[in-house]
């Protein structure tokens, strides 16, 4: 049966303008979103795995090798069924990282651009026989259906249009990480179509070819030897190493990685893809027999590989034909070009752009997709080639398995990433060349030096599972044998440690430590236009910026490692990451290996927003974390740990709250970069061996505080450094002083009662016998010297009494004794007083006190207050300077102030003078007891007593001293107005 050349060529570009179609409206947004983002759409779109090779060659495998045509099939599907340990954790590592191919993942892994390279090549060199194959199927069936068509031109043809369609919708964006949702749409589309098509044969075969179940049951009772065909292959154990190539294939094959993994596709549809590829799959391979056995029965299998199509040929039924190549069609061109879009992106990154410099003078990214573009005609135009002058001698399964054992070299690589740290540059070069070396000598070559010979399919498929199934396992031997043998022999770099900790399962992908030498966005862009040119790379910092949500100009040092990451991570989109990751290189110049403190706040930061993808152990251990961080945190001690250049990686709230410098201000600083006078205190201590510091006193906002300091070394920790811990003890400090200064007043008081006891008397008798001489003698020398033993007998008596009066006040009484007392009358009282004894003086005391302030205190008491005040006032002062008393109400209390114009208090003094027996004045004339003394009794009122001085601070002298003392609730009468007194005194 021959068709109409233009009936094929319309059917066939009809087909592929649909595709276009689908594609473009896609873009446009045209299509609902209901359908294009349809779960459903990626499920589908993986069914690209299925290429012209499953639809056509696979049956030619079932016919040679009964059940060994499953393992294609069960392979795959076990890739999708183990997704959470296989394509997960990849999606993850690309994701993360924007890598966008398996050259990329590889290049990532093992810092090395050779190794994308030479991933990439032998990426390349596996596909172009899988791409063959592709080219053939089509060039095979078109003269199937017409036998005047050249298969040469209709190879040519379908190369042309497919490139075209994967220019228009595969090179869109510059970046590689950004999806074709069009291309996507189409490729999900071609599946459907090819799994419909390939249905619908199978039932017609099966129900009208068959005759239905009883027909089947029938046909092969009478036919045994088909099923026994199928049911034992002649090689059964042959096929488990094809099984791991199909696994392995379901994710490293480019196009399979590119709609997995590079396509922008939510996390999820990759789980929902874990069941539907395999029920997808299953229904492929469920078609397969009852074709099979239709064409053994209808005598379709004068070419294995092609009964589907030539079922409809010899049964005179043009549209099974039809439904065949249209099958075929949409089978072969979304691998290509799908395939051809990965390739090229790999391409881009790993060849062309690490020997081709950017032209200053073009627009960066469309010189990247031009570039791109013409990539994929190259490889249409490579492929073409390749078929043109290699592939068309082959058998589509020779080809297929040929490219699948060479893909399986790539699995040991892929599980290394994922689960062997150890695993490094040198171990997986040698790993690749040993595996494709095998492969090459094992089954390329043979089946070179055979074919040249032989006409196509001459080699009988059993033949060729043994050869393959040989050169598989040997191949795969040599490259896990050197893979580890390599890997152990030459361990890998730091750098690749990092990398791999970042690929390993369930790992947060920690930011190399770095500290960079630039510090704002400028610094970034200068380092990227001479690559970039200016205005990509400004767009690039600023997009960065902008993700990251900082502001624009200067950066922190823990803002420029952040910028530096996302800068790498979206050039890696573009680029790839070994050329993003030699751009940002120059930046890291001052590589320094103990600095790590960056890691950990940007491994904090990023776990922060990890934590929903986290989940089982992770998750658990996540909690964990935040339990003991919160704990940390809200301890009520200040603490912070530094590293071991003395850099702060962690500052808590109390640490805060002491310092008032917020943590994120803190972190990354050294401890002598901190304000004064933490520099000095935390500085000191860090450096000293010991490891408790008692109640450190420092000057803080003009009071003083006491901390207690604390530290421990954190050497077993991963970031060797200290942590330390700061305790305020001021209150405590303060406590123990004002208890330690009553204390000593009480023991002095004890003291001056005993000794005043023990005086007393002694002194009573030495002035009772001076008092006597005068009875005895009338020399007037005698006398005299009579009355200045009674004089200095009175003044040891007044120090006496001092003395008493100090014992006495150093008891606590309690407020029973409390009566209403008008302050001015105290004040006035007191006043008098001082006077009297200061005959001879020209002094002014001022009593500027409200008549009518009460307030409650013991009178005697406060009495001994102000005389003791206003005499250490007045001994200050000149001959005629002013002294002055005010009150002053507060809300509760009220102050009282004391204010001379003397000679003032030098600073140094001020500290001392509540001390007993601190004076100035000479022996004889001060006791040292007058200021001790009012501090107790303005103590025992619940008040509190301050000295200021120089109270005239432009003048630099007087003293100003302030005492506070609860008001009274009633305290003022208001019958009396305030008054000034005015005491002139003159002896
Ligand atoms: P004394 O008066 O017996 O010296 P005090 O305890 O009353 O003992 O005073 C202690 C010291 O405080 C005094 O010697 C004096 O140096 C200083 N001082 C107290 N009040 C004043 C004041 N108003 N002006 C200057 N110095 C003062
Ligand atoms: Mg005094």
């Amino acid at each position: 049966m021959n068709f109409d050349i233009s009936a094929l060529l319309l059917l066939g570009l009809g087909y592929l303008l649909a595709l276009f179609g689908a594609a473009w409206l896609t873009e446009r947004k045209q299509l609902p979103e209901r359908l294009t983002r349809h779960p459903a759409v990626h499920v589908l779109a993986l069914g690209v795995f299925a290429s012209a090779w499953t639809f056509y060659g696979i049956f030619g495998l079932a016919h040679d090798t009964g059940y060994a045509y499953l393992t294609s099939y069960l392979g795959a599907s076990a890739a999708f069924l183990l997704a959470p340990v296989t394509l997960i954790p990849i999606l993850r590592i690309t994701r993360r990282h924007q890598l966008s191919s398996l050259a990329d993942l590889f290049a990532f892994r093992f810092r090395s651009g050779r190794v994308g390279t030479l991933t990439t090549l032998l990426t390349l060199f596996t596909s172009l026989p899988l791409i063959s194959i592709q080219i053939q199927a089509l060039a095979d069936s078109l003269p199937m259906l017409n036998s005047q068509i050249s298969s040469s031109r209709a190879a040519a043809g379908f190369c042309v249009v497919i490139a075209l369609f994967s220019i228009l919708f595969g090179a869109r964006h510059a970046s590689l990480r950004n999806s074709h949702n069009g291309l996507v749409f189409a490729i999900a589309l071609a599946s459907l179509i090819k799994l419909v098509a390939l249905l619908a044969i199978a039932f017609y075969a099966f129900w009208f070819i068959l005759g239905g179940p009883s027909g089947l049951e029938q046909w092969l009772s009478a036919n045994p030897e088909h099923l026994t065909a199928l049911r034992q292959p002649p090689q059964a154990d042959h096929w488990q190493i094809l099984l791991l190539a199909f696994f392995a294939c379901a994710f490293v094959m480019p196009h399979m990685f590119q709609i997995a993994f590079t396509e922008n596709l939510p996390t999820e549809s990759l789980y929902r893809a874990s069941w539907g590829v395999p029920l997808f799959l299953l229904a492929l391979a469920l078609a397969v027999p009852p074709v099979l056995w239709a064409a053994i029965k209808s005598g379709a299998l004068a070419n294995p590989e092609y009964m589907v199509l030539q079922l409809g040929q010899s049964l005179q039924q043009p549209w099974l034909s039809m439904l065949a190549f249209i099958g075929g069609l949409s089978a072969a061109s979304g691998i290509i070009i799908v395939a051809t879009v990965a390739l090229a992106s790999m391409l881009q990154n790993h060849v062309v752009l690490p020997l081709i410099k950017v032209p200053d003078s073009v627009r960066f990214y469309a010189w990247l997709l031009w570039v791109r573009r013409l990539i994929i005609l190259g490889l249409m135009l490579g492929s073409y080639l390749f078929f043109h002058f290699i592939g068309h001698r082959f058998a589509l399964n020779q080809l297929g398995l040929l490219a699948f054992i060479g893909f399986l070299q790539f699995l040991p690589g892929v599980l290394a990433t994922l689960y062997w740290p150890r695993a490094s540059r040198n171990g997986f070069l040698l790993g690749l060349a040993a595996g494709f070396t095998v492969w090459a000598t094992g089954l390329l070559v043979p089946m070179m030096g055979i074919e040249s010979s032989l006409p196509a399919g001459a080699l009988s498929a059993d033949q060729l599972v043994d050869d393959s199934h040989r050169s598989a396992m040997l191949s795969l031997a040599a490259n896990v044998l050197m893979l580890i043998i390599g890997s152990l022999l030459f361990p890998g770099s730091r750098q690749e440690r990092s990398a791999a900790d970042a690929c390993t399962l369930n790992a947060l992908p920690g930011p190399t430590g770095r500290q960079l030498k630039v510090e704002n966005e400028e610094d970034f862009i200068a380092r990227l236009s001479p690559r970039l040119g200016s205005s990509p790379a400004r767009r690039e910092v600023r997009r960065a910026l902008r993700e990251l949500q900082l502001p624009d100009g200067q950066l922190k040092p823990l803002d420029t490692l952040r910028l530096r990451t996302q800068l790498e991570q979206n050039l890696s989109g573009l680029l790839g990451p070994v050329e993003a990751a030699a751009l940002l290189q120059p930046l890291d110049d001052k590589m320094d290996a103990g600095f790590k403190a960056r890691n950990v706040h940007l491994l904090e930061q990023q776990l922060e927003t990890y934590d929903q993808r986290l989940s089982g152990l992770a998750a658990e251990l996540d909690q964990l974390r935040r339990y003991h961080r919160a704990t940390l945190q809200r301890l009520p001690l200040g603490a912070c740990t530094i590293d071991a250049q003395k850099r702060i990686l962690f500052w808590n709230a109390e640490m805060e709250f002491f310092t008032g410098l917020a943590a994120d201000e803190a972190l990354d600083l050294s401890l002598s970069e901190l304000p004064f006078p933490w520099d000095t205190l935390l500085g000191s201590f860090a450096a000293t061996g010991d490891l408790h510091q008692e109640a450190r006193c420092i000057e803080v906002q003009g009071g003083q505080r006491w901390f207690s300091l604390h530290k421990a070394p954190l050497d077993d920790a991963p970031e060797p450094g200290m942590v330390l811990l700061i305790e305020d003890e001021t209150q405590h400090q303060q406590l123990a002083r004002k208890l330690a200064h009553s204390e000593r007043l009480a023991s002095i008081g004890r003291f001056a009662a005993g000794v005043a006891h023990e005086i007393g008397n002694p002194v009573t008798g030495i002035a009772c016998l001076a008092q006597n001489l005068k009875l005895e003698t009338e020399q007037p020398e005698v006398l005299d010297t009579g009355d200045q033993i009674v004089d200095q007998t009175r003044r040891i008596n007044r120090i006496v009494q001092s003395l008493v009066r100090f014992a006495h006040t150093g008891r606590q009484e309690g407020p029973e004794h409390f009566e209403v007392i008008n302050l001015h009358e105290t004040v006035a009282e007191a006043i008098h007083l001082v006077s009297l004894d200061r005959r001879g003086r020209q002094q002014h005391f001022y009593n500027d006190v409200p008549a009518s302030l009460l307030i409650s205190g013991d009178l005697q008491l406060l009495l001994q207050v102000f005389v003791n005040l206003l005499n250490n006032a007045s001994d200050a002062s000149e001959e005629a300077g002013d002294i002055r008393v005010e009150a002053h109400l507060q809300e509760q209390s009220v102050e009282v102030w004391i204010t001379d114009d003397g000679t003032g208090i030098p600073p140094e003094l001020q500290s001392q003078l509540f001390e007993p027996f601190f004076t100035t004045k000479e022996p004889g004339k001060g006791t040292g007891l007058g200021l001790p003394l009012v501090y107790n009794i303005i103590a025992q009122h619940y008040g509190n007593i301050e000295i200021l001085s120089p109270a005239n601070k432009k003048q630099n002298k007087g003293t100003r001293v302030v005492i506070t003392l609860p008001r009274l609730q009633e305290d003022t009468i208001p019958s009396q107005q305030p008054e000034t007194d005015e005491e002139g005194l003159s002896g």
